[in-house]
């Protein structure tokens, strides 16, 4: 029963980094927040169960490689001892600090935070329901001038493999780190399969990755993808291209597995845990939108304009839950405009670079338009690629596996976007979203002095053969006088 209710200016459904984000926004400009969120605490996906407890295993699984490379170069250590129960207890207390961080900015702000579900019951008006057995909350509604819905997005998990076994996983199970299993298989060769997988293969497991199309990263360049796909097959078991799970059947000694390749041929095999990663669908259910006036596209994600208003004008949406990219960056963004676009200002959601990382070893950025976008669009654009190989810094790291590049457009010279892969790409890849974002032209890049000795000197290099006047690298092409 309903038995209290409350107005307030917006109320922010989803406590992720979009949902946080605009709820602080909206305060800070002078608008009275509810949020709501039924999470333990707030972060959403990314803080609890995505992002950053993944981030913190891989750095787990970076320092076990590191020290096992480092005996190549003269440095031994003996086989790393894992103590799962410690590695766990770590990610989980940077976990709960972030967490509690973001519930102490809310109440610094006067954020009204309730840790209950939302639902709407009209396009003005949100029901609150306590978490079952919290004795703390009084359910209640919400009046609101305007809403944000934040609610993320939910692993997809084809009915195959809904066998209830736990030794079936999801990114959420997978980063609870159950055990070191001897025999992983890993369902989807895209971010989440290719980075969990790496976690397990460094603590010890013998990790194979089926992938139902011909490639890793589908949609990333294939030249980056090259590069990642050559050292994660000296750490992986297997990556089977072109080949989907068609059975599971639950035993005693594992998880038998039947695989189908596209070009025929079926085979069984066992596995202790399968981590299904094939995707994630936005989170729409149960929120009552049929009784507003919000829209989904075909896909289920909530149709937004430019504002990320959805259908409904009373009513935002951003983050997962509005379409891809599925990023927290670009959820954190979208915030900003829709609590701005509620105060009255005209902001819009118009990025020309929004930021991709996949935390794999190495890791693989890109920003702005891509060779594979360019290529799709018939666009003409001139790529610029630098492999590392020779590269001083990449060299010193004992990385010289990766290679950066750019996207500028021949006539106008401007960069469009750049892509790296490498280790620290997900780092040097913020150059190329200024650059991009900015419409810097590729004489800006190359003229900025990049310190030396760094991998960052590769993106002013890289610039560089545009003009055919870079030191280290030969690009046979006629002298061009940079644009003024
Ligand atoms: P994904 O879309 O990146 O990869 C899923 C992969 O599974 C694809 O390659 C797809 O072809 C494959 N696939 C689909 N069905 C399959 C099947 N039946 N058998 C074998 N392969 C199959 O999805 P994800 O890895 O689950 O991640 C979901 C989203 O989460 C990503 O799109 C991304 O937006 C976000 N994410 C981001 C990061 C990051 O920013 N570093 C990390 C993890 C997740």
């Amino acid at each position: 029963m309903t038995s209290e209710s409350s107005t307030a200016d917006v109320v922010v459904i989803g406590g992720g980094p979009g949902g946080y984000a605009a709820a602080f926004r909206a305060a800070d400009l002078g608008k009275s927040v509810t949020l709501i969120d039924a999470d333990p605490r707030l972060g959403g996906v990314c803080v609890n169960r995505g992002c950053i407890p993944s981030k913190a295993l891989l750095h787990q699984a970076a320092v076990i490689q590191g020290v096992r490379e480092a005996a190549q170069h003269g440095v031994t250590f003996g086989a790393p001892t894992i103590d799962l129960e410690r590695i766990r207890a770590w990610k989980d207390e940077i976990v709960t600090k972030l967490g509690n961080g973001v519930g102490d900015h809310a109440k610094r702000r006067k954020v009204r935070y309730l840790r209950a579900r939302g639902r709407f019951v009209s396009s003005s008006e949100v029901e609150v329901t306590p978490l079952p057995g919290d004795e703390s909350l009084a359910a209640q509604r919400v009046r609101f001038g305007h809403a944000i819905v934040a609610t993320g997005s939910l692993p997809i998990c084809p009915r195959l493999f809904a066998i209830g076994d736990v030794r079936v996983m999801d990114s959420t199970g997978a980063l609870e780190l159950p055990d070191v299993p001897a025999r992983l298989l890993v369902v989807g060769g895209g971010y989440i399969g290719l980075e969990l997988g790496s976690v397990y293969a460094a603590l010890g497991s013998q990790v194979s990755v089926v992938e139902k199309l011909d490639g890793l990263l589908p949609g990333v360049d294939r030249d980056l993808v090259r590069v990642l796909e050559k050292r994660v097959k000296e750490q992986l078991a297997a990556i089977e291209l072109s080949t989907e799970v068609t059975a599971l059947e639950p035993r005693a000694d594992g998880v038998a597995v039947t695989l189908r390749r596209a070009g025929g041929g079926e085979d069984q095999r066992l596995f202790d845990r399968v981590l299904v990663a094939v995707g994630r669908r936005p989170n729409t259910e149960g929120l009552g939108l049929e009784v507003t006036g919000v829209t989904l596209d075909e896909r289920g994600f909530i149709t937004v304009d430019a504002q990320r208003r959805s259908a409904d004008p009373r009513i935002f949406a951003i983050g997962d839950v509005a379409g891809e990219p599925m990023l927290a960056h670009k959820a954190a963004h979208e915030a900003k405009v829709a609590a701005e676009a509620i105060a009255g200002h005209s902001a819009a959601f118009e990025p020309r670079a929004i930021p991709a990382v996949v935390f794999t070893d190495p890791e693989i950025a890109w920003c702005g338009l891509t060779e594979s976008e360019a290529k799709r669009s018939g666009r003409t654009i001139e790529v610029l690629r630098m492999p590392w190989g020779g590269w001083g810094r990449a060299l010193t790291l004992g990385r010289p596996d990766g290679a950066t590049k750019l996207i500028v457009d021949p006539e106008t010279e401007q960069v469009l976007g750049m892509g790296v892969v490498g280790a620290g790409a997900g780092e040097l890849i913020a150059e190329g979203c200024l650059a991009s974002e900015m419409g810097a032209l590729v004489r800006d890049v190359a003229e900025t002095i990049h310190p030396h000795p760094t991998l960052s000197e590769t993106i002013s290099e890289v610039a560089e053969s545009f003009f055919g006047n870079a030191t280290h690298f030969v690009r046979p092409r006629k002298e061009r006088t940079p644009k003024a």
